[in-house]
């Protein structure tokens, strides 16, 4: 089995067994069974084997939402992005921006905007030339690694990564390039899904209390193109692994109507499911356990 990402402990415990159903609806690839793991030293959530080819499912996501939504990308939620750049500007210096995973550049657009020097990052190539055709903004296309050279270390004061830690397969790697890009005090922001949500805990309490018979639920928490599931701990520690010091965390909400509309295509995908949805978030808001998080850390 995998060892941790985190701690690199080979002490893992498989908690869930289950079939994708998020991916293989719109993907020809045959994917295989998705194993959850837990590491019994830290306990950090993440997928077995992990296998899929990402730059191609990935390549595939990007065309349904510009099937289903018309090239807008997720998280363009501008009470958080606000929130973002508040934070963001409070420890500004030089002005350097660098976002990795940047989708169809619309945050990239709002930093330009907002005075800063923006460079984005993104795998995809569909989403890169909607960014070119839609916002006139260049950005380097495949992963933060091969990026790297073209980069001046050290000259970045904020980094952004706006649901793409859960994509990663090593997230550390890609931390420490951050690390080396960013100056000394430069802040990253990472926006993420919680795995202590509302969503997270009732799918896993039905699915243990059932004897794993009711998997629905976990179907659409534990999807192939996440393989990092992490909690406010767990985030915290990798970080500190990296080199990151955690100066805030924020709980915030996924926009629930846009995941709905970028899923239409799917028989779940309807009101009812829309409405009940809405209902668990706000019951989550209750404990702090919402379904997603936004953390801020400084680079010590
Ligand atoms: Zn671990």
């Amino acid at each position: 089995m995998t060892a941790c990402p985190v701690c690199d402990s080979a002490k893992v415990e498989i908690i869930y067994h289950g079939r994708d159903k998020v991916l293989a609806s719109f993907s020809a690839t045959n994917l295989p069974d998705l194993i959850l793991l837990r590491c019994r030293s830290c306990g950090m959530l993440f997928l077995d084997a992990l296998t899929a080819d990402t730059k191609t499912e990935h390549e595939a996501y990007w065309k349904i939402l510009v099937n289903n939504t018309g090239g807008e990308g997720p998280q363009e939620n501008s009470r958080q992005r606000e929130s973002l750049f508040k934070e963001l500007e409070a420890r500004r210096n030089t002005g350097n921006l660098i976002e990795v995973g940047s989708g169809n550049g619309s945050l990239l657009r709002t930093a330009q905007e907002k005075g800063w020097h923006a460079t984005g990052i993104e795998l995809s190539e569909k989403a890169t030339s909607l960014a070119r055709d839609k916002y006139g903004i260049d950005i380097l296309t495949g992963t933060l690694e091969s990026a790297y050279p073209k980069l001046q270390p050290a000259s970045f004061d904020a980094a952004v990564m706006w649901g793409v830690i859960e994509h990663l397969k090593q997230p550390k790697e890609t931390l420490v390039t951050l690390k080396a890009l960013l100056r000394k005090g430069g802040i990253l922001a990472i926006y993420t899904p919680n795995a202590d949500s509302i969503f997270h805990k009732a799918a896993r309490f039905i699915y243990l209390s059932t004897f794993g018979r009711i998997r629905f639920f976990m179907e659409r928490v534990i999807i192939a193109m996440h393989f990092m599931y992490f909690t406010p701990d767990t985030l915290q520690k990798v970080l500190a692994e990296c080199g990151f010091r955690v100066v805030k965390t924020e709980m915030a909400d996924i926009d629930i109507d846009f995941i709905f509309r970028a899923h239409s295509n799917f028989w779940w995908s309807n009101r009812i499911f829309l409405g009940f949805a809405k209902i668990i978030q706000k019951i989550g808001h209750i404990n702090s356990m919402h379904s997603h998080m936004i953390v801020f850390a400084e680079s010590v």
